[in-house]
């Protein structure tokens, strides 16, 4: 018997928050933060097909096409941590994502149990992309202004001194991966308002109190499905 995998989306355009938030959940809830960039920027680093495919469409600020980043996320999905219950972050990211997202988890006896989007404005986006910058080792995000590590120039993860800035986080490709979102992926917000799964946060306020919204909509999703899997353990 299959078990109940609580699935979270966080929906939101570049620089909303969504990894920060994703990571964050991850540490509190146990659940297994899934994202298609980061799996498609670890692709391009080992250059497999996937990510010699996908490198010059990330580095221009488009999307990587529907086939690519399905196969990507149906892998990953696929290994048995995830069952533990996974947050995407960034995908899905077109219709046909979402379709093909939906599929698999109902294949699995699962659903999408909540689409959170976050909703940021413009300049704040633009602010938030471009002070952000990664650990080159254990990949932990930063911001020059609103999240400094505690001690100036080394990582409070994992003390590494080597800091990375994305090549796509450049003003130029921003504004293109901006328009795809809104081409492409603003419409998900409908999809998942459709199927009665939709909450919006309010973003703009600092990383602590967006995390505190978050954490009150995702609590009762984790002990729910834990619920039902002590149910499905007793009668197994
Ligand atoms: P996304 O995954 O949605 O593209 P990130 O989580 O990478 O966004 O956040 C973009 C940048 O903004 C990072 O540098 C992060 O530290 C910072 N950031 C995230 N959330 C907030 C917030 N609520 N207030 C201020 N800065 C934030
Ligand atoms: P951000 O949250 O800042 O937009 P991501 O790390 O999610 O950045 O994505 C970086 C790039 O990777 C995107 O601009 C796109 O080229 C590619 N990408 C990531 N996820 C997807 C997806 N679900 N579908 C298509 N392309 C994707
Ligand atoms: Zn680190």
């Amino acid at each position: 018997m299959t078990s109940r995998m609580p699935a979270i989306i966080l929906l939101g355009p570049p620089g909303a928050g969504k990894g920060t938030q994703a990571k964050k959940l991850e540490d509190r809830f146990g659940l297994v933060q899934l994202s298609t960039g980061d799996l498609l920027r670890d692709a391009v680093a080992r250059q497999s097909d996937a990510g010699k495919a996908a490198q010059a469409v990330m580095e221009a600020g488009e999307l990587v096409g529907d086939d690519i980043v399905i196969a990507i996320l149906n892998e990953r999905i696929s290994a048995p941590d995830c069952l533990a219950g996974v947050i995407l972050d960034g995908f899905p990211r077109t219709t046909l994502q979402a379709e093909a997202l939906d599929a698999l988890l109902r294949e699995r006896g699962d659903r999408v149990d909540c689409a959170i989007s976050l909703e940021v404005d413009d300049e704040a986006m633009i602010d938030r992309i471009s002070g952000r910058y990664t650990c080159d080792r254990c990949g932990e995000g930063y911001h020059e202004r609103y999240k400094r590590p505690l001690k100036d120039g080394a990582c409070d993860k994992c003390g590494c001194q080597k800091f990375r800035r994305r090549a796509d986080d450049n003003a130029d490709t921003v504004r293109r991966r901006l328009v795809a979102y809104h081409a492409e992926t603003a419409d998900l917000v409908e999809h998942y308002d459709e199927m009665g799964v939709l909450a919006h946060v309010d973003a703009m306020q600092d990383i602590d109190s967006v995390q505190g919204l978050l954490r009150d909509l995702v609590q009762p999703l984790v002990t729910e499905a834990l619920g039902t899997r002590e149910a499905m353990d007793v009668s197994a």
